[in-house]
């Protein structure tokens, strides 16, 4: 039995943000108004809606506001950790405050990239203080996945993706696959990554191999 309604419930679709769109590669904004932030029509309790419900309808287990192309420090989660306890909730304004315990490569997916998977170091606990969509300060603490979680929405607010962790051959592979997919070679997004002379691909083409 539920008190309340499951988050999300009155939240909106939105269009996912993918690799190579500006917004998913800068530092997102502080948010400061609580009522109108940010720049969302229903204000910041309907953003936070919004982000749940987008989360869901594409069977993710975190969001980013920038993932729905909005530059402000907002991420919502649904995630179990690896003794299967499930830890839903948002966190407006986050903070790493702790990071810690073993670092475990695992494999790690994003919602900005569909279909691309990869091994990517995270440490095993991890704590974020921030305040929730009303101001209240919050402080979620998590292991396993879900601390792997916390890690991947903290630094999508930072502007940087799973991938940006990667090194060497395996971030060559992961960045090779994407741009492999429908999603990437269908106009705008690829412009904009090629774009960014850091993820330029090699200018001699690979010929006959
Ligand atoms: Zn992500």
């Amino acid at each position: 039995m539920r008190n309340r309604p499951l988050p999300g419930t009155s939240g909106r679709l939105q269009e996912l943000s993918l690799l190579g769109e500006p917004v998913l590669h800068e530092p997102c904004e502080t948010v400061t108004d609580f009522t109108a932030a940010p720049g969302w029509a229903g204000g910041l309790s309907a953003f936070v809606e919004d982000l749940f419900a987008t989360m869901y309808a594409n069977g993710g287990v975190g969001l980013a506001a920038n993932q729905i192309g909005v530059n402000a420090r907002v991420f919502v989660y649904d995630c179990p950790d690896d003794e299967d306890v499930r830890h839903v909730g948002h966190v407006v304004n986050p903070r790493l405050v702790e990071a810690d315990g073993v670092v475990v490569r695992g494999p790690e997916g994003c919602l900005s990239l569909p279909g691309i998977e990869a091994g990517t170091p995270r440490f095993d606990r991890a704590v974020v203080e921030g305040v929730d969509r009303l101001g209240a300060p919050v402080r979620v603490e998590g292991t396993g996945f879900f601390a792997r979680c916390l890690q991947h929405e903290c630094d999508h607010l930072d502007g940087i993706l799973y991938t940006d962790r990667l090194a060497g051959r395996r971030r060559s592979k992961a960045l090779r696959q994407a741009r492999r997919t429908s999603w990437y070679r269908s106009g705008t997004r690829a412009r904009a990554l090629a774009a960014d002379p850091g993820n330029r691909p090699p200018a001699r083409p690979e010929r006959g191999r």
